[in-house]
């Protein structure tokens, strides 16, 4: 009777840390966002696989907490790693109404890591991750920490840069960074990172703010420092100025 909380990694399966892959195994109920268990679903056929639509995230996790306390190990993947904007943090809290269950978090890439090892070596230094989705985090919350992380000068990382109805939003963000930052700055986004039509692409921040991205998009905005180099966007850590 266990319960893992699992994060693949970006989507192929050789970016699936052995550890995923091991307790995936052991699992014997796999439970997930239908895209999550899609990813998965060629190499663990044989288990119990229970695919779950978005938004019903705490349905999903009595499931999983139910399945478990019948006496199986039971899996909850999440695509990354399942602490970042994942189902980690939400099955310790549904847990509490139950009688006590072993919950063991299994890291992943997140896409911030993945996606960036796609542009070149744009995290290198201090960065901030901010998730563009205001289902659950007020708008204005989000504005004022765009704001203060752009006027910190922080690497950014955008997660759920854009959905059907916030197409505009990745374009209200860049205006705020551009308060504070050139429209020369150093941008990049990636597509798709370890999945079917992964690309990436290099531009500045005016014209990321003029650019039209999915939900399947991790969008990174250089700091003052970020240089284009060969084409990889690169943020120096300074080594080369230190004697
Ligand atoms: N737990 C996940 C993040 C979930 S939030 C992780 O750690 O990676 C969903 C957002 O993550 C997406 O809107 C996108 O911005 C980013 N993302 C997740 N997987 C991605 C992928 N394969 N390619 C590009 N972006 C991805």
């Amino acid at each position: 009777m266990k319960i893992y909380v699992v994060g693949l990694g970006p989507g192929e399966r050789a970016q699936m840390t052995q550890r995923a892959y091991d307790v995936l195994n052991e699992s014997e109920v796999i439970a997930g966002y239908d895209v999550y268990i899609d990813l998965i679903r060629k190499d663990f056929a044989h288990k119990k696989l229970v695919s779950t639509p978005m938004k019903k995230e705490a349905e999903r996790c009595r499931l999983v907490i139910e399945e478990a306390l019948l006496g199986q190990t039971v899996a909850m993947v999440c695509s990354g790693d399942a602490g970042v904007y994942g189902m980690a943090g939400l099955m310790f809290e549904v847990a509490q109404e139950y009688e006590p269950v072993e919950i063991e978090v299994v890291a992943g890439i997140t896409a911030a890591c993945s996606g960036a090892a796609v542009l070149g070596a744009p995290l290198i230094h201090d960065f901030a991750v901010i998730s563009l989705s205001d289902l659950l985090t007020p708008w204005e919350k989000i504005e004022k920490r765009l704001a203060c992380a752009a006027d910190g000068d922080f690497v950014l990382c955008l997660y759920n840069p854009s959905s059907k109805k916030r197409h505009d939003y990745l374009q209200k963000a860049c205006d705020i960074v551009l308060r504070y930052r050139s429209s020369q700055t150093v941008c990049g986004f990636v597509k798709n990172i370890g999945r079917e039509g992964q690309t990436g692409q290099l531009v500045s921040l005016s014209q990321l703010r003029d650019t039209a991205v999915d939900m399947f998009t991790t969008v990174y905005i250089g700091n003052s420092q970020t240089r284009q180099i060969n084409g990889r966007m690169v943020t120096p850590r300074g080594y080369r100025e230190v004697r």
